[in-house]
């Protein structure tokens, strides 16, 4: 930092006026200066300087009372567009917002294949086809965050990915695109979205429970990363001594008792049925199928295991748990409150995720925007638009096999 340098005050100025455009949705020259405490000048010639570079635009207010309607300031939203990408063990979601966070393009496909080298190609592929596609507004696809459901370290290698085997890998330098291109834990840009679309506080846990665990966790208002940027692992805390084998060389780690897909093999083992679906599931919970009921509530039980000991290394305020299974389940929080019975343990709210398996993919674009608009605090006020919009699938044919 250079502190007293021009450029950089006037940057700085300029972010926290950009920041109180996009967190307000409309606000005039006189409010920016009354919130910045930025002088009535400088909000000018700042404003007037985005204005030219097209970032926002200026309106009138509709239904003003008395007197003349204030010029109003909002987001230029389809001057450019960010791509979060989320690569799970058995599927991969594309995400394209615009730069005010509206979501414009949304796929998931299933790759049939796992091997590094050949998803390398497919993401380059992906990629290439949405640069062209955005690239006649005036910032084009502007940069690329791919989220990765293993270890990350500070340089943005890939540590490690239990599911995928995937070990030490430079993704970044792998794709060879000419785009700016960022590697995040999945856990970390999923807490980052409830975050910002769901005008959740600064110290929130967000735990997503999907083919493992992960959780992410904001500590005063920043991602906790840890000394190699490795923090979060929870769902390998060991929970049960000599317990199930995992991947990760453990034995008795956390969501090899408490994910969905743990939930989804070993309750279709109980009820002897091949597979299940989530609508299958959510039949049996409404006639309240005993079996059915009965297993979730001893996995509520094992789930709140690791939320007790998260609650008592971290001091959450919230603590979001993101499962399309127990969004369903009608006594999810209540059960889960139950458990956490610990008079040292404290937390002020237990909620369940709107954002659905979207979390992550959006959590990335909100991440790009943040990144490109020099945005520290970035709050999105329309998180609605990604309601229960789960279950889309309108894949680029010609894109999904490589
Ligand atoms: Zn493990």
């Amino acid at each position: 930092m250079v502190t007293g340098d021009g450029a950089y005050i006037k940057r700085i100025n300029r972010n926290l006026i950009l920041q109180e455009i996009m967190n307000n949705g409309l606000i005039s020259r006189a409010e920016l200066s009354k919130i910045t405490g930025l002088n009535k000048a400088t909000i000018s010639v700042q404003v007037q300087d985005l204005l030219k570079k097209k970032l926002i635009y200026e309106t009138q207010q509709e239904h003003h009372a008395i007197g003349r309607r204030p010029i109003m300031l909002s987001i230029n939203g389809s001057v450019g567009y960010v791509l979060g990408i989320d690569i799970d063990f058995s599927s991969i979601q594309f995400a394209i917002t615009n730069i005010k966070g509206k979501e414009v393009e949304y796929i998931k496909i299933n790759p049939e294949t796992k091997d590094y080298e050949s998803i390398v190609q497919l993401l380059t592929k992906y990629i290439q086809h949405y640069m062209n596609k955005f690239a006649n507004s005036p910032y084009g696809l502007i940069s690329v965050i791919i989220a990765v459901h293993g270890t990350v370290n500070n340089d943005e290698v890939i540590n490690f990915v239990p599911k995928l085997q995937w070990k030490r890998k430079n993704l970044k330098a792998d794709l060879e695109l000419d785009i700016e291109i960022h590697i995040v834990n999945n856990a970390n840009l999923s807490a980052y979205a409830e975050k910002v679309y769901s005008g959740q506080n600064d110290n929130l846990m967000s735990l997503m429970l999907t083919s493992g665990i992960g959780a992410g966790i904001i500590m005063d208002d920043q991602i906790h990363k840890g000394f190699n940027g490795y923090a979060g692992e929870m769902g390998h805390m060991i929970i049960s001594p000599d317990g199930k084998k995992c991947p990760c060389g453990n034995n008795g780690c956390w969501e090899l008792y408490a994910s969905e897909s743990t939930l989804l093999m070993e309750l279709s083992q109980l009820l002897n049925r091949p597979t299940l679906t989530l609508k299958e599931i959510a039949e049996l919970i409404e006639r309240r199928d005993s079996t059915t009921m009965e297993y979730i509530k001893q996995f509520i039980k094992y789930l709140s295991i690791g939320i007790n000991n998260m609650i008592n290394l971290y001091n959450p305020e919230t603590i979001v748990i993101n499962s399309g299974i127990l969004r369903i389940y009608p006594n999810t929080v209540k059960e889960i409150k139950s458990h956490l019975k610990s008079s040292i343990s404290d937390y002020r709210e237990i909620t369940i995720s709107k954002l659905g398996i979207k979390a992550c993919v959006i959590g990335a674009c909100a991440f790009a925007i943040s990144k490109f608009l020099g945005i520290s605090n970035l709050r999105i006020q329309d998180s609605d638009q990604f309601k229960e919009q789960t279950s889309v699938n309108n894949q680029t044919p010609e894109l999904v096999n490589i």
